[in-house]
C-alpha cells in the first residue's frame, strides 16, 4: 500500500504486539493500547513463568519482523511427547523427523520482546493501562479508560487484538443490521498451573527437551521445560463432576489424587497439594464469530477471532499467521477495504479449522496416546511418510512443521488419512505384520487413489 494511515490496535497481548511492529514497519503510524500496566516494570506474572510450544507458522511470522533468532536464544527445542504412565514407565513419541521440534517459550518473555521492538519504530506507540470502552464502526474512533480519564483515539482502522474475551468482538456484535453469527462455547474441562521447580544444582528434573504428558484418559497433566531448570505444569481436568476440580476439595483428597495417578510427578512438583487448593482453575472456551471485519474498518485477530483450546499448542501460533498473512495482503493491495477483505477471506475458514483441530486433539493427548493401538498406527504413519514424503505428511507435521499447507487442508486431508489408516488397522494381526511390504503396499494404493484424486 502506497498511502501511509493510521492504526489503533486494542490489546498488546502476542498477536496486537507482532502486528503493530509489522504495520509500524511498513510505515503506518501504530497506536497500541493495553489494559494491563507494563510487565516490564510491574510484576504483574508474580514470578509465575507460563510457557507454550512455539512451531513453524509462529517462527515464519517472527521470521518476516527479523525477531526470530532473538527468541530462539531463549527458547528450548521439544523433539518429543514423553508419557508417563501410572506406574512410571516412560514412552517417547518423537514429533516429526530429522531434528523436527516444537519449542518451549515464555509467554510473557515473548510478548514483551514485541512490545519492545514495537516501541523502536518511530511511528508506533504503546499505551499501557488503556483499556478499550467504546468503538465508533463508522469512523474508526475509540475511548478508552486510562485511570480517571476518558482517552478519545481516531485512526483510519481498528484492528480487534484484545483475546478471547475480546471487548471489540463484544461491541461489534450489538451492531444493529450486522448478520453477526457469534458463538462462545465453554469446555467441560478446565486447567491450572502447576510448578516442577529445577534440582539444587538448577538442572532439569526431568529430561529437558521433551513435553511430558501423564494421559489419563478423561484429564491428564502436562509440563514444558523452562530455561532456569523448572518445568511448567498445566493440569486439565473437568469443572465439575464426579473426578474434577470441584470434586477435590479437601487436602486428603487431593492428595490421594496426585498419589494415584501422577506419583512420578508428585515427588517434583512444588506444593502440589496445598497449591491445588489454593487456586481456581481457568476455563478453557472456544468462539466463532463471522465477520470478523466491520465497516471495513473494524477487524478481529487472534484469539479475538477464533479462540480455542490449547490441545494443539496452535492458538498463538494461529494468531502470529494471522498477522504474517495480513501484512503479505497490505502490501499486495492499494486500500484497507481490500486488505481486510482478502484477509477475513483467507484466515476465517483456517481459523475454523484449527479450532476444531484443536478440540479434537484432546482426546488424542489424553487417552489415545496411552493407548499401543495408537502408538502402532503413528509409526506406521511415520514409516509411510518416510518412503513417500510427498504422498504422506501425518496431520500432525501439516498442522505444526507445514506453514504452506493451510489449516483448512490440513484438516480435510487429515479426515481422509484417517479413514485409510482405518483399513490399514483392520487388517489381521496387525501388530505383527506392521513392517511387512505388503502393509505400504495396500497403503499406498489406497493414498494414491484417495489423497491424488483429492488434489
Ligand atoms: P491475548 O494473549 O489474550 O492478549 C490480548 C491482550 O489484550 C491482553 O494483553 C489483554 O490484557 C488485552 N486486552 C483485553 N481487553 C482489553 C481492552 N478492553 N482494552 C485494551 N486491552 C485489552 N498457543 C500456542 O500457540 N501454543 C501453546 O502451547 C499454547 N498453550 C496454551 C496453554 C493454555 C493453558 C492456554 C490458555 C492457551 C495456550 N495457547 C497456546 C494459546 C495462546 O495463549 C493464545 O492463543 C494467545 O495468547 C493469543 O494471543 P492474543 O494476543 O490474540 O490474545
Amino acid at each position: 500500500m502506497q498511502d501511509k494511515h493510521k492504526v489503533t490496535i486494542a490489546g498488546a497481548g502476542p498477536v496486537g504486539a507482532l502486528i503493530g511492529v509489522m504495520l509500524a514497519k511498513k510505515g503506518h503510524q501504530v497506536d497500541l493500547f493495553e489494559s494491563r500496566p507494563d510487565s516490564r516494570q510491574t510484576n504483574i506474572y508474580q514470578g509465575k513463568s507460563i510457557n507454550l510450544a512455539l512451531s513453524d507458522r509462529g517462527w515464519l511470522a517472527l521470521q518476516a519482523v527479523g525477531l526470530d533468532s532473538k527468541v530462539r536464544e531463549a527458547a528450548i527445542p521439544m523433539y518429543c511427547r514423553i508419557m508417563h504412565d501410572e506406574q512410571g514407565k516412560l514412552t517417547k513419541q518423537p514429533y516429526g523427523k530429522d531434528g523436527q521440534a516444537i519449542w518451549s517459550v515464555s509467554r510473557s518473555g515473548i510478548n514483551e520482546q514485541l512490545i519492545s521492538m514495537a516501541e523502536q519504530e518511530a511511528n508506533c506507540h504503546v499505551h499501557f493501562e488503556h483499556h478499550l470502552q467504546s468503538v465508533d464502526f463508522s469512523s474508526a474512533e475509540c475511548e478508552f479508560r486510562h485511570h480517571e480519564d476518558v482517552v478519545n483515539h481516531s485512526a483510519d482502522i481498528v484492528i480487534g487484538a484484545d483475546g478471547a474475551f475480546s471487548k471489540v468482538r463484544r461491541l461489534a456484535q450489538e451492531l444493529p443490521r450486522k448478520r453477526t453469527s457469534y458463538s462462545m462455547e465453554y469446555m467441560p474441562t478446565s486447567y491450572m498451573e502447576m510448578s516442577f521447580p529445577a534440582a539444587p544444582d538448577g538442572s532439569h528434573t526431568m529430561e529437558k527437551n521433551a513435553l511430558h504428558i501423564w494421559p489419563r484418559k478423561n484429564f491428564m497433566l502436562i509440563a514444558l521445560p523452562n530455561p532456569d531448570g523448572s518445568f511448567t505444569g498445566t493440569l486439565f481436568m473437568d469443572h465439575e463432576g464426579e473426578l474434577s476440580f470441584a470434586a477435590l476439595n479437601t487436602e486428603e483428597k487431593v492428595s490421594k489424587f496426585f498419589t494415584r495417578y501422577f506419583a512420578d510427578a508428585l515427588e517434583l512438583m512444588e506444593d502440589p497439594v496445598a497449591g491445588f487448593l489454593k487456586k481456581s482453575p481457568s476455563p478453557l472456551c472456544l468462539v466463532h464469530i463471522y465477520p470478523w471485519l466491520f465497516n471495513d474498518k473494524v477487524a478481529l485477530i487472534g484469539d479475538a477471532a477464533h479462540a480455542m483450546v490449547p490441545f494443539y499448542g496452535q492458538g498463538m501460533n494461529c494468531g502470529f499467521e494471522d498477522c504474517r498473512i495480513l501484512n503479505e495482503l497490505e502490501a499486495q493491495h492499494d486500500n484497507w477495504a481490500d486488505v481486510l477483505n482478502a484477509y477475513q477471506l483467507a484466515r476465517k475458514e483456517n481459523g475454523d479449522a484449527i479450532i476444531e483441530l484443536a478440540k479434537r486433539n484432546f482426546k488424542e493427548m489424553s487417552e489415545l496416546s496411552a493407548d499401543p493401538s495408537f502408538l502402532l498406527r503413528k509409526k506406521i504413519e511415520a514409516e509411510f511418510h518416510n518412503r513417500h514424503p510427498d504422498l504422506w505428511i501425518p496431520l500432525y507435521s501439516m498442522v505444526t512443521f507445514s506453514p504452506q499447507i493451510p489449516y483448512a487442508t490440513a484438516l480435510k486431508v487429515g479426515d481422509m488419512q484417517k479413514r485409510i489408516m482405518d483399513e490399514i488397522m483392520a487388517i489381521e494381526n496387525i501388530e505383527q505384520n506392521w513392517q511387512q511390504a505388503f502393509v505400504y503396499d495396500k497403503l499406498y494404493e489406497l493414498a494414491k487413489t484417495t489423497l491424488t484424486e483429492q488434489s
